[in-house]
C-alpha cells in the first residue's frame, strides 16, 4: 500500500451517517476530519444570533454578506477524538445541532457569497491532503480531484429515525414529523439550488446504508480507501 497521502470526499443526504463513517476513518488511518456542513451550521447560527435571519426565515443578504468576513470558524480537537466547532473563538457544537440551525441552514447555504467564502476555507484546509472531508459538494466542487468520492444515500423515512433517536438520546425535545420535514425540506432545498446543487460526482462510489450496521459501513468505507491507495501505485 502507498503512504501517500490522500483527500477523501464523502458527500451525500442530510442525516445519511456520512460525518460518523468519516470521522471513524479519518481517526483509523491519522487522516484530519473535516465537517463541512458545521461550517454552513456556524454562519447560519452566526447570523439567527445577529438578527441577520428574522423570526419568519428571510435572510437579510446584504447584512449577511457585510458580515462574512469578520466570521470565522476553526476546529477544536477534543480528548475523545472529536472535534468541536468554534465560531469566533466560542465552542457552538451544542448549538448548530439544534433544530433552530437545522431549519434555516439550507437556505444560507444556497447563498453564493456564502459557498464562496466557506468552498475557500474547506480548500485551505485540504491543501497538504490527508484529508476525509464530508458534506454536499466536497467531490463536485471542492475537491473535484479527490482520489476517492463517496455518495451516500438511505431513505428519507430512515435517516429521519437516526437523527430524531440521536437528537433524543442527546435530550433535545423534538417530534419525528419535525425532523423528517426538516430532513426532506433541506434534502429539497439542497438538490435544487443553483449555487452548487447536491448530486452525486461521476466518479463518485455509491453507498446506500439503509441496511447496514455502522460496523459494516465502517468496513465498507476502510476497503475503499485501501483500494483507492493501490490504484496510486
Ligand atoms: O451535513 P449537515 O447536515 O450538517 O449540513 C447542514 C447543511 O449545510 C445541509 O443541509 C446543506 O444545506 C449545507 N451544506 C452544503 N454543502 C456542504 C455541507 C453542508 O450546502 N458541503
Amino acid at each position: 500500500m502507498s503512504d501517500k497521502k490522500i483527500i477523501i470526499a464523502i458527500d451525500g443526504y442530510s442525516s445519511s451517517g456520512k460525518s460518523t463513517m468519516a470521522r471513524r476513518l479519518a481517526a483509523k488511518i491519522g487522516y484530519r476530519y473535516i465537517d463541512s456542513g458545521a461550517m454552513y451550521r456556524a454562519v447560519t447560527l452566526f447570523a439567527l444570533d445577529n438578527g441577520i435571519i428574522a423570526p419568519d426565515g428571510t435572510i437579510d443578504r446584504y447584512a449577511l454578506d457585510k458580515a462574512l468576513p469578520s466570521i470565522k470558524i476553526d476546529f477544536r480537537p477534543m480528548p475523545d477524538g472529536s472535534q468541536h466547532t468554534l465560531l469566533n473563538g466560542h465552542d457552538v457544537e451544542t448549538e448548530i445541532r439544534q433544530l433552530r440551525v437545522s431549519d434555516n441552514v439550507s437556505p444560507v447555504a444556497a447563498i453564493k457569497e456564502v459557498r464562496k467564502a466557506l468552498t475557500a476555507l474547506q480548500r485551505e484546509l485540504g491543501q497538504e491532503k490527508g484529508i476525509v472531508m464530508d458534506g454536499r459538494d466536497i467531490g463536485t466542487t471542492v475537491f473535484p480531484e479527490a482520489e476517492l468520492k463517496i455518495f451516500v444515500n438511505a431513505s428519507a423515512e430512515t435517516r429521519a429515525r437516526r437523527r430524531f433517536l440521536e437528537m433524543c438520546e442527546k435530550g433535545d425535545n423534538v417530534n419525528y414529523e419535525e425532523v423528517l420535514a426538516n430532513v426532506v425540506r433541506r434534502d429539497h432545498i439542497d438538490e435544487t439550488r443553483e449555487e452548487s446543487p447536491l448530486h452525486r460526482a461521476d466518479d463518485a462510489i455509491d453507498l446506500d446504508n439503509s441496511v447496514m450496521t455502522l460496523d459494516e459501513q465502517n468496513d465498507w468505507l476502510e476497503r475503499q480507501y485501501k483500494s483507492a491507495l493501490d490504484k496510486l501505485q
